[in-house]
């Protein structure tokens, strides 16, 4: 267990002093020597109020802060779309980081680590298992599948550019299956401290393009990821124990009830949650059934879609497919991942409920 701290905070000049002092409240001053990897989400290149990617002056804050306190910070992320280079032009890093000379990189090389059954062994980035401390720089965002993407799904980043999405297919078609790794890569990570940038978060139909940023003006950081992650959840009115991270941490007896929530941080009056309708229901063997007929399918706005390919190449399932200029999909391969509504560019690809779920959903409470 651990404090939370939740702080107001703006993109002005106050964002330093305010970074500072949470940084200094956990123990980073000491933690941050060495070598300090700093990984923010970069999921795509997106501008700065576009809330899609940690914002650059909450970057440039704590790479200052680390080079200040002794340490060599590296920024470095795995897109999920997109060069590093464009990420770091688009997304405003390029000129707030740019006096600074700090690496800003996408993660190359990997290293086996054995995160514990059932997965074993999984291949992660070595920058981040060879690093002297790592801090977890997340964004307060919805996510279709994972309904937030705070700061343990963050580190799931490390795993290194496609291998994301093998993972996905592996352990996706279960989203506690999915969790569960989650949370295990982020123990295997450990960072020494997460902020969580909620001073401009996305709701709706996160965490790409098709969310809409929302202002709900905080900072939150912890020792603890999931002591974090629990606060945010209290923050937007989310129930804790419903976050999939959360329940399977849960199941891992893992701690994340904040001991001590510090600040005064609020959330806007209604935080836009992505609607999950059903994701589980009846037995195991019914599943595949279940999934095709009442689980949210991915849908693609024909109005908004430029047909650029993103999501049908990143799709772990292969269930995408351009035919006559329209997207086609595979609802029988589809795992329900949402990975298509995660990397495309234009905002175009959504998830819809079915007839059915829609039916089962006002029947049975799910
Ligand atoms: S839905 Fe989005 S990612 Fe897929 S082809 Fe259309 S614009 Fe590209
Ligand atoms: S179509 Fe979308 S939701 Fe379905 S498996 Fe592919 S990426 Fe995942």
């Amino acid at each position: 267990m651990a404090d939370v701290e939740i702080r107001p905070a703006a993109y002005d000049n106050g964002l330093k002093p305010t970074i500072y002092r949470m940084l200094t409240n956990g123990g980073v001053a000491a933690a941050a020597r060495g070598r300090v990897l700093i990984k923010p989400n970069l999921l795509l290149a997106a501008k700065p109020h576009q809330a899609i990617t940690t914002h650059p002056l909450v970057v440039r804050a704590v790479a200052r802060f680390v080079r200040d306190h002794g340490g060599t910070p590296i920024i470095a992320d795995s897109p999920a779309v997109g060069s590093m280079a464009r990420i770091h032009r688009v997304g405003g890093y390029r000129e707030a980081l740019q006096d600074l000379d700090v690496p800003f990189q996408a993660f190359e090389h990997e290293k086996t680590m054995d995160i514990g059954p059932p997965f074993g062994k999984v291949p992660l980035a070595e920058t981040a298992l060879e690093a002297d401390a790592v801090i977890n720089l997340a964004k307060l965002k919805t996510h279709s599948q994972m309904t937030l993407t705070l700061g343990v799904k963050n580190t799931f980043g490390c795993v290194v550019g496609l291998k994301k999405t093998q993972w996905h297919m592996r352990a996706g078609i279960d989203k506690a299956m999915f969790a569960r790794l989650v949370v295990q890569i982020h123990q295997a990570i450990r960072p020494v401290y997460t902020l969580i940038d909620g001073i401009l978060g996305l709701e709706g139909h996160g965490p790409g393009k098709a969310g809409h940023p929302v202002p709900v003006g905080v900072l939150i950081g912890s020792t603890s990821a999931l002591a974090a992650d629990h606060a945010v959840c209290d923050l937007v009115g989310f129930p804790p124990s419903q976050l999939p991270t959360l329940a399977a941490a849960d199941v891992l007896s893992l701690p994340h009830h904040p001991t001590l929530v510090n600040g005064n941080g609020r959330a806007p009056a209604a935080f836009q949650l992505p609607e999950s309708g059903v994701t589980h229901f009846g037995p195991e063997w019914l599943q595949p059934l279940m999934r095709r007929h009442l689980i949210r399918r991915p849908k693609a706005d024909p109005e908004k879609c430029r047909l650029c390919g993103e999501c049908w190449q990143f799709c772990p399932a292969n269930a995408i497919r351009c035919q006559d200029d329209r997207l086609e999909f595979d609802y029988n391969a589809c795992i329900r991942c949402y990975c298509c509504i995660e990397v495309c560019p234009y905002g175009a690809m959504v998830s819809a409920e079915t007839l059915p779920g829609r039916l089962l959903r006002r029947i049975v409470p799910v």
